[in-house]
């Protein structure tokens, strides 16, 4: 088939190179002039399969309720006059139920292995460099009620098969001794050894490199206008050159949308409404003054709600989230609040460590679903369109193992992902040809 792809993140890259694996013709459509310099450029960093829990949970309205408003607050909620954030809040509170979490944890587990499994076979495959560090994700604690609640969320996890460890504090500074000025502070942590981190960034636009040289063409710097529909076919995808200003109409077999927060304005004409809300989040990256001194294990600091990743001589401190639709402003009053604190934070865990003097503030726009499960399958009105959107907090977790199935599923073959809730009618009646199970 020829399939246009929309979107060049880690997800639409992700998409293209197994569409290629499955002997299809591909072309991406990307705004930017390069791969991944949107949501995926300057994430957290982390693979993080057994750290999936959805925000969603029994205990959300409450600490949300009790963050409102602050400028620092972890999670920050400004109501507007926007029926798409009311809706996505009101669906948010229908998944606050304990039942709710733990289906969807079940889910996000299910396909987070089936993710790192395809993203270590892709990575022996291509022997893409992406300062990739598998040591694990360690979550530490500065107070006992916090420690006993992460202790109890490690049990929940452990039904789900996931291998997270309860650590004490001497445990916690085993594991990562970079911690250890802080160590006082520390009342312990959880371990998941088999999680891993690197650049989400320099990894997509490798993958990117590689399906050009495979024979994919991206079309940079070109934004797509609108779908143009045949019956309950797309027959065509309007996009524009920024450089020449020219509109062509690009016709292919299937479409493909990987659009992040911007997929559901593109599917609204169609009729399709799909409930992804963006939640902006912060990084500094910052170059390390003593490297020896840093940490390598990538961790999640409770207090303050943000990842700490190493990218070789770079720190990357991620986190908080802000529900104020499509904004992308770094120099707010409250952006500039919360990227400070990204870096006050860092000081305090490893004073005199980094070099605070470029913290390179960046900001990305998360495209959240209520329940945290993103949108992979087929289209409700039309069924030459396919969407790969919605992968909220875990999009560098999970794009690997969604660009795979959704090629699958494209070329009739039934992915190893068992049990995952693919959206519209997209498994094949009779399976085609079966991928070996994960
Ligand atoms: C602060 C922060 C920390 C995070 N930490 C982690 C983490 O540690 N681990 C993890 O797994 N995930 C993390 N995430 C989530 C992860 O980064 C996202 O889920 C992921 O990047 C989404 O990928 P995507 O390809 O869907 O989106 P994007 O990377 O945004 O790709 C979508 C692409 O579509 C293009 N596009 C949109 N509209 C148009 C248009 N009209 N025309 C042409 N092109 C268009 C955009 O330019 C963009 O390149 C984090 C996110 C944030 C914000």
């Amino acid at each position: 088939m020829k399939v246009v792809v929309l979107g060049a993140g880690v997800i639409g890259v992700s998409t293209a190179w197994y569409l290629l694996e499955q002997g299809h013709e591909v072309t991406v459509v990307e705004r930017q002039a390069d791969a991944s310099l949107e949501t995926s450029f300057g994430n957290g960093a982390q693979i993080s399969v057994s750290f999936c829990e959805p925000w969603a949970s029994a205990g959300a309205p409450f600490k949300v309720a009790k963050w409102l408003l602050r400028d620092d607050s972890p999670l920050l909620f400004r109501p507007r006059l926007d029926p798409a954030q009311w809706r996505w809040g009101l669906s948010f509170l229908g998944q606050c139920t304990t039942a709710a979490f733990e289906r969807n944890v079940e889910q996000l587990v299910r396909l987070g292995r089936y993710s790192h499994e395809s993203l270590k076979e892709l990575v022996a495959d291509t022997g893409i460099q992406y300062e990739r560090l598998e040591r694990g994700i360690l979550h530490f604690f500065s107070s006992q009620a916090d420690f006993d609640a992460g202790a109890a969320g490690a049990e929940v996890m452990r039904s789900h098969g996931v291998d997270r460890r309860v650590l004490n504090r001497d445990e916690v500074l085993k594991v990562e001794p970079a911690l250890k000025s802080f160590g006082a502070s520390i009342f312990g942590g959880t371990f998941t050894p088999s999680d891993e981190s690197g650049d989400c960034r320099v990894f997509t636009q490798e993958l990117a490199k590689r399906c050009e040289a495979r024979g994919a063409t991206f079309l940079y710097e070109h934004d797509v206008q609108g779908l143009e529909l045949n019956g309950q076919q797309v027959a065509s995808v309007r996009v524009s050159s920024q450089q020449t200003g020219q509109q062509r109409s690009l016709k292919a077999d299937a479409f493909v949308t990987a659009m992040a927060s911007y997929t559901p304005a593109l599917l609204k004409p169609l009729g399709e409404f799909l409930n992804i809300y963006p939640a902006k989040g912060y990084s500094a990256t910052l170059r390390l003054k003593k490297p020896e001194q840093a940490s390598v294990v990538s961790l999640l600091d409770d207090t303050r709600k943000v990842a700490i990743s190493r990218l070789g001589d770079h720190i990357r401190i991620a986190g908080t989230a802000e529900l104020v639709g499509l904004d992308t402003r770094l120099d707010t009053p409250t952006s500039r609040v919360r990227c400070e604190a990204l870096v006050k934070r860092y000081e305090e865990l490893f004073p005199g460590v980094a070099d605070l003097s470029e913290p390179n503030f960046w900001t990305g726009l998360r495209p959240s679903t209520p329940t945290n499960i993103p949108y992979i399958g087929r289209s409700k009105k039309a069924s030459n369109l396919w969407i790969n959107a919605g992968h909220g907090t875990l999009g560098w977790t999970h794009g690997a193992g969604s660009g795979r199935a959704l090629a699958e599923l494209m070329s009739g073959v039934r992915p190893a992902l068992q049990g995952f809730g693919f959206y519209g009618d997209a498994l094949p009646s009779a399976p085609v040809r079966r991928m070996a199970t994960v």
